[in-house]
């Protein structure tokens, strides 16, 4: 339609073309009239048996047809039109000397001759695959010939007739069939490429179309050497049904051309460029994903550099780099995919693929011996980045602090998104779910720009928390892979600890089969907030993790009758567990004493360090830490005397009551006292296995409100001697000692017991008065 004269079409290759593809037409057709000139030579040699006279020795003659069939084996490996040629000429030559020695000896050797100088000419002319050859092998075939007749001693005049033969009808008639054939395979052999570049053509824009590209990709991606890089420009017009709608499908077709022609430009002549489909084209070039991205925003400038009637045009760009062994659907794929982002972000842009862990890997080893990296990293001002969608991923750290050493053991690396400008990426536009993502390969990619980072700015002896997604800490191969990545930073996996996330993804027995994958290359296991969403304490007992992150919601939660913190004893438990315990969110002075207070080992929150792109020292947070001891310190002491207090008046009495059931004074009688004072449940006496002696005497606090507690209310028939009032009581024999607070099955609300193990009649018995304990403001025992 357009006049076009593109790169593709120029070509100077044509003539080289056409006689390859004639010796490829030729060979079959050479080998078979060949082998039949063997036959036919054969024959002669048996006919020239039969004439009496002396004759050259059969074994030469036979010698000849030998090395005439060797000829003819060795066409079909005839790769060059020159190997094609030699093998011609050499044939000509053996058959003409094969031809003098059968004729030796005979009357009239040019008459034997004859035939086969006329014949073998003609038949061969169409075979010579260039005049050139023909030309050549003719003349030596037909220069020994002549040897023949000047070789013969006395020359007849029938030779003169025989020459006559040769001149008169051989040589014309080869000539023609041979010039006559190489025209008819020309003029094929144009038809046919003509054919062939119709169908790879567009015919709008004269660009490569769909089929040709995608074949050529394929030859290119089948003969690259493993170290070559190839990527993919995929393209598609901006809004332009608009353009055929407002002004016409010329209008629209004509800009297909300018663009086209735009494109052919820009590009280099070894990049194919072609017209996919409608208004999509895909350039391929021989370059990596940075080349193809600066090619793309070329391009992208190119279109819009090209007017329309309402303005200028656009193009929305995706960019992808081959992968070793992919094939070029699968590369546009992913170039469309990021054309797609391309278009959703807003148009006219150049958006790259995702990255996967193989480009991680590979932007690692760029950031430990490349060019284009090392150059940031080598600065400490500036922090490895990965490009990722329009924006850049880095890391941030934020600090946890051991309370015990009061020092910063740990850091834990946080994903954020850059634009060009430095602006932060919002998390939410950064995590937000986008169509055909994947959430793996972004959870990869971050474990590799951190670890890229943490090189440069991690303490020599602090550990890296990184976190992942179940699906990722369970992917097949990744935990060879992270210890790889790992490794090649310069750190240790045991200063790494992967911090599984709280997700869906990867059941609790995949988790607990891979955690041992990743301890055998020596990381350590962290599970991220205990105790929200999938994280359960049976996940916990079966991936074991070496330490537990609670979620901050934990310092604040408090048990619903007590209004005491249960995060002492949650540490407790995990520590007998065997884990160590982190708490996140510590955002107060009141949170951070609890924390220590609670016995945690690590501390991490805003009131410690906020997640930063540097690693600053520690400015006065060790100072906090030490007034949280001291705080819980003196706190302790007043509480271990408001304590005290509140008890003693009960272990006096506890102990009058008991002198009285010594000396024989009924129950009733000796817990009189006792069981009026007003935090006085009950008081009751045990024998030697625990169980109620009579009933209980009760005082002001019994109340019968724990109706739901009703079925074990009744303390009659139970034992107690499991419980460490109990126990405690009979290791100290004579002394009151005085429980931490549990939950009284009588009342339904916290309680603590004062119990004394004493001498009654011939056993032994505890006695003891339960009191309540659940008003608030008294003090609680902290921890065990
Ligand atoms: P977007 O920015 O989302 O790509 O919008 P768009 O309008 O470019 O996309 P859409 O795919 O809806 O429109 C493509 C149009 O291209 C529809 C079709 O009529 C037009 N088109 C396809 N082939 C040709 C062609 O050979 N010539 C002309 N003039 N128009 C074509
Ligand atoms: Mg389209
Ligand atoms: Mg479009």
């Amino acid at each position: 339609m357009f006049s076009t004269t593109t790169k593709q079409q120029s070509d100077p290759g044509l003539r080289d073309r056409f006689h390859q593809r004639s010796l490829e037409h030729q060979r079959p057709l050479s080998t078979v009239t060949m082998a039949f000139t063997v036959v036919a030579f054969l024959c002669f040699v048996g006919a020239r048996n039969l004439v009496a006279g002396p004759a050259a020795p059969l074994a030469y003659r036979l010698a000849c047809a030998l090395v005439l069939a060797l000829l003819v084996l060795a066409i079909p490996h005839a790769k060059s039109t020159w190997t094609f040629g030699a093998i011609g000429v050499a044939y000509s030559l053996v058959m003409v000397g094969g031809l003098a020695l059968n004729i030796q000896g005979v009357e009239q050797p040019l008459l034997w001759a004859l035939p086969a100088v006329v014949v073998v000419p003609i038949c061969a002319a169409p075979l010579w695959l260039t005049p050139t050859h023909y030309f050549v092998g003719s003349a030596l075939f037909y220069a020994a010939a002549l040897g023949l007749l000047f070789g013969a001693p006395h020359p007849h005049d029938i030779d003169v007739v025989v020459w006559m033969w040769i001149a008169a009808i051989g040589m014309p008639t080869s000539a023609v069939f041979h010039f006559g054939f190489y025209g008819f395979r020309r003029n094929h052999f144009l038809l046919e490429s003509q054919l062939a570049q119709l169908a790879a053509t567009d015919p709008l824009t004269g660009l490569q179309n769909r089929r040709s590209f995608v074949k050529q990709a394929e030859r290119r991606l089948e003969t690259m050497t493993p170290d070559a890089r190839v990527s993919a420009i995929f393209l598609d017009i901006d809004n332009f049904k608009s353009l055929n709608d407002r002004f016409g499908h010329a209008v629209g077709d004509r800009a297909l051309y300018e663009i086209a022609q735009a494109l052919m430009e820009e590009a280099s002549a070894e990049d194919s460029v072609s017209r996919i489909g409608g208004e999509e084209f895909a350039v391929l070039l021989h370059d990596g994903l940075s080349g193809a991205l600066d090619l793309a925003e070329r391009l992208r400038g190119a279109i819009a550099a090209i007017a329309r009637p309402d303005g200028f045009m656009t193009a929305s760009f995706g960019v992808a780099e081959h992968r070793g062994g992919e094939n070029i659907m699968v590369l546009l794929d992913r170039a469309d995919e990021a054309l797609l982002r391309a278009k959703h972000s807003g148009r006219n842009r150049v958006c790259a693929e995702r990255a996967l862990p193989a480009d991680a890997l590979r932007l690692l080893a760029d950031g430990v011996s490349g060019e284009a990296s090392a150059e940031g990293l080598a600065e400490n001002a500036t922090t490895a980045r990965h490009r990722w969608d329009d924006y850049y991923l880095t890391s941030h750290f934020q600090p946890l602090y051991s309370l015990s050493h009061q020092k910063q053991v740990g850091f834990e690396a946080l994903l954020r998104g850059e634009q060009d400008d430095g602006s932060l990426v919002p998390p939410m536009v950064l995590f937000a779910p986008k169509p055909s993502s994947d959430e793996g390969a972004l959870d990869r990619v971050s474990h590799a720009v951190h670890l890229g980072n943490a090189r440069r700015l991690l303490p020599a002896d602090a550990w890296l928390f990184l976190n992942i997604l179940p699906a990722t800490f369970v992917a097949a191969g990744y935990a060879d892979q992270l210890a790889a990545i790992v490794r090649k930073v310069g750190l240790e996996p045991e200063r790494v600890i992967l911090e599984i996330l709280e997700s869906h993804g990867g059941s609790v027995d995949d988790m607990s089969q891979a955690a041992a994958l990743y301890r055998e290359h020596g990381f350590l296991i962290a599970v991220d907030d205990f105790g929200a969403g999938q994280s359960n304490l049976d996940r916990l007992l079966r991936i074991r993790p070496d330490i537990v992150k609670l979620d901050g919601e934990l310092i604040r939660a408090t048990s619903p009758c007590s209004e005491q913190p249960i995060l002492p004893k949650l540490v407790s438990l995990l520590h007998q567990a065997g884990m160590l315990v982190v708490v996140e969110g510590v955002e107060t002075t009141e949170e951070l004493i609890l924390a220590v207070e609670s016995n945690v080992d690590f501390a991490q929150g805003y009131l410690l360090g906020r997640p930063a792109a540097e690693i600053a020292p520690p400015e006065s947070v060790q100072q906090r830490i030490d007034d949280a001891f001291d705080v819980i310190a003196q706190g302790r002491a007043h509480q271990h005397a408001v304590f005290e207090s509140e008890v003693e008046p009960y272990r006096v009495g506890l102990r009058l009551a008991a002198d009285a059931l010594q000396r024989g004074v009924p129950p009733a009688d000796a817990f009189a006292s006792l069981a009026a004072f007003g935090r006085s449940i009950s008081c009751f006496i045990l024998d030697d296995s625990g169980r109620q002696v009579g009933p209980e005497v009760p005082g002001p606090a019994w109340t019968k409100d724990g109706a739901s507690l009703q079925p074990v209310a009744n303390p009659r028939d139970a034992r107690w001697d499991h419980r460490p009032y109990f126990r405690n009581a009979v290791l100290l024999p004579g002394v009151p000692v005085t429980s931490n607070p549990y939950l009284s099955l009588a009342s339904g609300r916290p309680c603590i017991a004062v119990t004394l193990a004493i001498q009654l009649g011939d056993g032994r018995a505890v006695v003891g008065v339960e009191l309540d304990w659940s008003v608030a403001g008294l003090p609680w025992p902290a921890g065990d």
